[in-house]
């Protein structure tokens, strides 16, 4: 029996690493809400390290946030997240932790990068500036899990998980990513009646987009791969992996998809006054698949799964 920490339990990654390692028998997990223990707190998280036994650690703790967050909060994105991953990643170093998962984020490529983005976009160009303080301290994460591997062979590895949608988003109405935001104003557009539906943009940018059951499975498939597997397939400084479909959509096709799980019948338009993004975002995933892993939702089946879990938990939101 393996003792996990699971790190960031409540959120949408970390409940799904915990909903699928829940079902192992040689698996204990270790959890601890942030009123037990404030990871942010260098003292609290080394005496959590030195009073549990722990094997293996997944980092799913993060302050996250989207555009408008990231610009108000600069300095608590990057201030947070650094002390999350410094504190946690050297106390399980300094407890004798031997294994640890660092969960990343795709924003950590140059702006410009090159589609589909190769692992070895990292650091080859100027970030998005939106979200900068938060990408910086996340390339630290990466860098982080690297050094203790390399000075003190550790076997510290991380991932970088493309979109992300599922049970646990965010569904607020305005701050929330393009699925939730999508799933909830089509749901409420039938209710309602509504003849038609606002998207944002123009429909044209393309995204991948992945449900987070599988990124959970994809974390816990890395994480269990064999060093020599794992080693043979990275690069002591070029270790992170990408996680994805490696398919991508037009907004238009996700629209659409939206609406026909939702059971919306009525009229789509399209809002050009409001922001596109990035033309496209799509994660090259040749280094997963090399190592044995292929994602499991379609778009449309992930998406079902997602507006059930909205139905079943749509009043309980703040
Ligand atoms: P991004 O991948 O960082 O651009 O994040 P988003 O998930 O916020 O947006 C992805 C794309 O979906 C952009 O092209 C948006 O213009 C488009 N989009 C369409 N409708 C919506 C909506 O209701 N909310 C959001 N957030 N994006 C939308």
């Amino acid at each position: 029996m393996k003792k996990v920490f699971v790190a960031g339990h409540r959120g949408m990654v970390g409940s799904a690493i915990v909903r699928q390692l829940e079902k192992r028998d040689d698996v204990q997990l270790v959890l601890r809400t942030r009123s037990q223990l404030n990871l942010s707190n260098q003292q609290a998280v080394a005496d959590f390290f030195n009073t549990h036994d722990i094997d293996e650690v997944y980092l799913a703790a993060a302050k996250v946030g989207g555009i408008v967050a990231n610009n108000t909060y600069p300095a608590d994105f990057i201030y947070e997240n650094l002390m999350i991953q410094c504190n946690i990643i050297h106390s399980a170093h300094k407890a004798g932790v031997n294994k640890l998962l660092f969960l990343g984020s795709s924003c950590i490529y140059p702006k410009l990068a090159e589609q589909p983005m190769l692992e070895s976009a990292l650091l080859t160009g100027t970030l998005e500036p939106t979200n900068e303080p938060y990408a910086v301290a996340k390339i630290a994460g990466i860098k982080l899990c690297e050094s203790y591997s390399r000075q003190h062979q550790r076997d510290y590895r991380s991932v970088m998980p493309t979109n992300l949608y599922g049970p646990h988003d965010n569904f607020h109405p305005e701050n929330s990513h393009v699925i939730p935001a999508l799933l909830r104003r089509f749901h409420e557009a039938k209710l309602n009646n509504d003849p038609k539906v606002v998207a944002w943009g123009s429909g044209k940018p393309m995204r991948e987009f992945l449900h987070v059951d599988d990124m959970a499975a994809a974390s816990i498939h890395v994480m269990e791969l064999e060093p020599e597997i794992y080693e043979a397939n990275t690069e002591p400084m070029l270790s992170h992996i990408n996680v994805g479909t490696g398919v991508d959509c037009t907004i238009k096709e996700l629209v659409e998809t939206v609406a026909r799980v939702t059971g919306f019948k009525g009229e789509i338009e399209f809002d050009t006054t409001k922001p596109d993004g990035a033309p496209r975002k799509l994660m090259d995933v040749s280094r997963l698949k090399s190592l044995g892993w292929e994602y499991s939702f379609s778009l449309e089946q992930g998406l079902e799964d997602a507006y059930e879990w909205f139905l079943q938990n749509q009043h309980d939101f703040r």
